[in-house]
C-alpha cells in the first residue's frame, strides 16, 4: 500500500537521531548548528573609538563654528588606528585621529575631516558645529559583556563566526556534521572511463549522492560499489554501520528478482527496516531503518529517482540530526508558464522545473523536459521540483506548490 509522503517523512524524522555536541574550529563550523548559548565575555567594540577620519575635539569648542566663522584649534597629536591615546585633548585643542582609533581623554566628540581645513601651524579650522558623541563609537555598542550573542541552535552563517571572531573564541560546541556513507548497489555499475562490456552501465548515483551530502552539510564516506551478492552488500554496509552516523545505499530496494540488499538489510536490522512505497513519482521505493542506532536510507537506483528521494527524506533527518530548525527547501507558490500535464495515477509528482523570479515579484517555473527518473541531464537543468498534485496537472498560467532547490 502507497503512504502519502509527509507520512513517510514523519516516519524517518522520529526515528532519526540527534547528534552528539562537540567543540568544532571555527574555520569548520559554517553552516553547523550551536548547542549552547554563546554569552559575551567582553564588549565589543572593547573601547569608545572614532566612526571617521577627523578630529577628536571638545564639542563645546565647535559651538557656532560655520565656514565663515569656523574654530581655530590647537593640534595635539596623532592617532592611527591600534595606537593607544596617549595626549588628552584640552579646550581649544583637538587630536588629528583616524577610523578605529581610541577617542584620547577630554575629547567627547568627532569632527570628519571633510568638516575641518588645515591652518598651517599645528592649528585646524572646524567649519561647523557638532554635538557630544558626535561619530564616536561606544565600548560595547555592537555587544556588551554578558550579553547572550547566540541562543543555543543558531545555524552559523558567516556574520556569526564574525562575532564569535571578535569575541576570541578560536572553536564553537556545535552538532558535528553528519558522516555518512554512499554505497552504490548492482552487477551493472562500472565506474571512470573504461570501456562498457555489454548490460554495463556506469556508477552515477554514488557521485551525486556524494555531492549532495557536501551540499546538505554533511561528510560524505565513498563506500564503493557492491555486487548483486549479500556478502559484498553485508561488507560495505558493516563498514558504514561502524564509521558513520547514517548509510545511504542506491539500488535493489524495488521488487526486482536481484534486491539483495533488502535481504541483507532485513538481517542486519534484525526486521527493524521499513519498506516503504511512497505515493510519489519518482522516488518510490524507499527502504528505511535504524540499524544499530544508525539510520540507513535504501535509496531506489534510478538517478533521478534517488536524488529525489534524497531530498524528500535524506536531507531533512540529516538536517534534524545536525540539530536544524529549518529542515526542508523554501517553498513558494509560482507561475506555470508551461503546462505540467499529467494522468490520475494516486501520487504527487515531483516534476523537475526551472524556476525563476519574474518581474511581477512571483516565481515562474518552466519544465525541464524529459521526466523520466532515467533521465538525469533534464534534473541537471532543474533548480526546483513542482508538487503536482494527483489529478490532471497543473495548466499554464496555473499555480502550483514549487521546492525552490537552489535559485
Ligand atoms: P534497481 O533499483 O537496483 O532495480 O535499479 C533501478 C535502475 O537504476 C536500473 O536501471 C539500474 O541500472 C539503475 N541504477 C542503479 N544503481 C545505479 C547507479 N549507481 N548509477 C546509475 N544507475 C543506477
Ligand atoms: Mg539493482
Amino acid at each position: 500500500m502507497m503512504i502519502p509522503l509527509e507520512e513517510a517523512r514523519r516516519l524517518v524524522l522520529d526515528a532519526c537521531p540527534l547528534l552528539e555536541p562537540g567543540p568544532v574550529p571555527l574555520s569548520e563550523a559554517l553552516g553547523c548548528v550551536t548547542a549552547e548559548a554563546v554569552v559575551a565575555t567582553e564588549a565589543v567594540p572593547p573601547f569608545a573609538n572614532t566612526a571617521m577620519d577627523g578630529y577628536a575635539v571638545r564639542a563645546a569648542d565647535t559651538a557656532g563654528a560655520t565656514p565663515e566663522a569656523p574654530a581655530r584649534l590647537a593640534v595635539v597629536g596623532t592617532l592611527a588606528a591600534g595606537q593607544a591615546p596617549l595626549e588628552p585633548v584640552g579646550p581649544g585643542q583637538a587630536v588629528r585621529i583616524m577610523t578605529g582609533a581610541p577617542l584620547p581623554e577630554g575629547a567627547d566628540a568627532v569632527v570628519m575631516v571633510e568638516l575641518t581645513r588645515e591652518d598651517g601651524a599645528g592649528a585646524v579650522l572646524v567649519t561647523a558645529e557638532v554635538p557630544p558623541g558626535n561619530h564616536i563609537r561606544p565600548a560595547g555598542d555592537d555587544l556588551q559583556a554578558g550579553q547572550e550573542v547566540l541562543p543555543a541552535g543558531t545555524e552559523l552563517r558567516p556574520a556569526h563566526l564574525g562575532v564569535l571572531a571578535s569575541l576570541g573564541y578560536s572553536q564553537v560546541l556545535v552538532r558535528p556534521r553528519p558522516r555518512v556513507g554512499v554505497l552504490s548497489t548492482g552487477d551493472e555499475l562500472v565506474e571512470g572511463g573504461e570501456k562498457l562490456r555489454p548490460g554495463q552501465i556506469r556508477d552515477s548515483n554514488r557521485p551525486t549522492l556524494l555531492a549532495l551530502l557536501r551540499d546538505s552539510g554533511c561528510d560524505g564516506v565513498d563506500l564503493g560499489r557492491a555486487k548483486d551478492a549479500e556478502g559484498d552488500i553485508e561488507e560495505a554496509l558493516e563498514r558504514g554501520l561502524d564509521i558513520c552516523d547514517a548509510v545511504i545505499t542506491s539500488g535493489g530496494v524495488s521488487v526486482g528478482d536481484y534486491d539483495y540488499t533488502k535481504a541483507v538489510l532485513d538481517r542486519l536490522s534484525e526486521g527493524a527496516m521499513h519498506w516503504l512505497q511512497v505515493a510519489i513519482k519518482p522516488a518510490k521505493p524507499l527502504a528505511f531503518g535504524v540499524v544499530r542506532g544508525t539510520p540507513v536510507f535504501g535509496l531506489p537506483g534510478n538517478p533521478v529517482s534517488s536524488m529525489v528521494s534524497f531530498e524528500c527524506f535524506a536531507r531533512p533527518a540529516l538536517r534534524a540530526m545536525a540539530g536544524h530548525h529549518h529542515l526542508h527547501r523554501p517553498e513558494v507558490m509560482a507561475v506555470a508558464d508551461d503546462g505540467l500535464p499529467r494522468r490520475p495515477d494516486g501520487k504527487l509528482h515531483l516534476d523537475r522545473v526551472t524556476a525563476e523570479a519574474g518581474a511581477d515579484g512571483r516565481f515562474h517555473i518552466r519544465s525541464v523536459g524529459g521526466q523520466g527518473s532515467h533521465q538525469l541531464l533534464a534534473t541537471a537543468r532543474a533548480n526546483a521540483l513542482a508538487l503536482v498534485p494527483d489529478g490532471p496537472g497543473i495548466p499554464r498560467g496555473g499555480t502550483v506548490r514549487t521546492l525552490l532547490l537552489h535559485v
